[in-house]
């Protein structure tokens, strides 16, 4: 192992980069400033571009124990019910783009890539050590942590999610800003819900000024909700979980057609983000400067209605450790040859994911002409291939 990173931050995007590195023969030592690893009860989608990755990494077998594969993705009006549009998931994922389409929980995910982690004799995890501060200069990066703890190394990846400390540190660009939009999620156990509300299928419902994704997870057994509206977090915004009214999320939805507000009903437990962003990246020095690299939503938060920030984490990983993997001992070089990699798909996935905020909460004109585009272009619209087929 000839080179030493530091990784702060163990969510799926620092634990994902931690194992790809190692596989690349990069010396690993990750901080977390929690007491353990752990994610919110919520779920992520993953398109075939990050269900390959993993299934490279060996993590097949792992993700098929606890993610649900969906067989299509349909999207229905939240006022009528009526479907909008479908695309295929299942077996047409796999012959078109070669991996499946997965929905899991993040902890599930969370864990089975701690799990390989912690097979890789190459990594040390830290728990309660919070990053403050860096040095760099040509022989390598100093870290300070905020306990008063100093580590050497001979590069910095900063993967400490949405109110990055490294970014800060590093770009000093000001904090995220709030988009507007509110997300509540919830999870269900299927068996609890009557026969007509179960589904094991992605359903995407779109209405005036809000939509709702909805999708199983852990096999199946329990389903995803995920209502967005518009609003502001009236808390630390910062904070990203905070419990929710479950009268507000009814109460969002009392326009809706009937089994979206059957299912509302049946769900009492809420919590909230308030979504914040950064616009799309500008250029690579957003993702790397000399021995300080960013991945995941330090370097290009986003909202998720693309469901790619954490996919995008991921392929950040695997490019990073593939530029380390070629690299010799010019870590700067490296670094800047991953940002060049990266840095466009990054800021094409947060434009996307900005958009389909506008389109899925269209009203009027821009409405209809919508469902009706549906409606002739069908699965044209809703397939994605720059995006599932992965990085060029
Ligand atoms: C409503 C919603 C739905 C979503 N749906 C999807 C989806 O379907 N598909 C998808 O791919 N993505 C989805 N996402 C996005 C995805 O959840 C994120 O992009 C992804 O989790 C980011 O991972 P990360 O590792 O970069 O950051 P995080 O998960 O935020 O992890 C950062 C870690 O760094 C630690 N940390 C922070 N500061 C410090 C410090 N100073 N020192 C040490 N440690 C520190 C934190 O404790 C945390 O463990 C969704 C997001 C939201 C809000």
């Amino acid at each position: 192992m000839d080179k030493r990173m530091l990784v702060i931050g163990g969510g799926i995007g620092g634990l994902a980069a931690a194992l790809a590195c190692a596989r690349a023969g990069v010396a690993v030592e990750l901080l977390e400033r929690a007491s353990e690893f752990t994610e919110v009860g919520a779920g992520v989608q993953l398109g075939p571009n990050v269900v390959k990755l993993l299934d490279a990494w060996g993590l097949r077998d792992a993700l098929s124990a606890v993610a649900a594969f969906p067989e299509r993705l349909q999207v229905r009006s939240a006022s009528t019910g009526a479907e909008l549009g479908m695309l295929r998931l299942g077996g047409r994922m796999v012959q078109t783009y070669g991996a499946r389409y997965a929905t899991v929980h993040r902890a599930d995910l969370q864990t089975l890539l701690l799990t390989a982690v912690q097979r890789e004799a190459g990594v040390q995890l830290h728990l309660n050590s919070e990053f403050d501060r860096f040095e760099q200069n040509d022989a390598g990066v100093r870290v300070h942590t905020t306990a008063g703890h100093e580590l050497q190394a001979d590069l910095l990846l900063g993967a400490d999610g949405l109110w990055s400390r490294v970014r800060q540190r590093l770009l000093n660009d000001g904090a995220p800003v709030a988009t507007g939009k509110l997300a509540y999620r919830a999870m269900v156990v299927q068996r609890m819900l009557p026969q007509h509300l179960r589904s094991n299928q992605v359903t995407v419902w779109l209405g005036p000024q809000l939509h709702v994704v909805q999708y199983p997870v852990r096999g199946g057994e329990w389903l995803n909700v995920v209502v967005i509206v518009h609003g502001q977090v009236q808390r630390d915004i910062a904070s990203w979980d905070h419990r929710a009214n479950a009268g507000a999320v009814r109460h969002s939805l009392k326009q809706s057609c009937v089994p979206l507000q059957d299912l509302v009903q049946l769900i009492g437990h809420w919590r909230l983000w308030g979504l914040s962003i950064r616009p799309p990246m500008r250029g690579p020095l957003e993702q790397a400067q000399g021995r300080v690299a960013l991945l995941g939503d330090a370097a290009h938060p986003m909202v998720p209605f693309l469901a790619q920030g954490a996919g995008m984490a991921i392929e950040d990983a695997q490019a990073l450790a593939q530029a380390l993997a070629g690299a010799g001992s010019d870590v700067p070089t490296a670094l800047q040859n991953y940002a060049s990699v990266r840095w466009q798909r990054n800021a094409r996935v947060q434009a996307g994911a900005l958009r389909n905020g506008e389109i899925f909460h269209a009203t009027g004109l821009v409405r209809w002409g919508r469902d009706t585009a549906m409606k002739m272009l069908g699965e044209r619209l809703l397939d994605l291939p720059w995006l599932y087929n992965g990085p060029a």
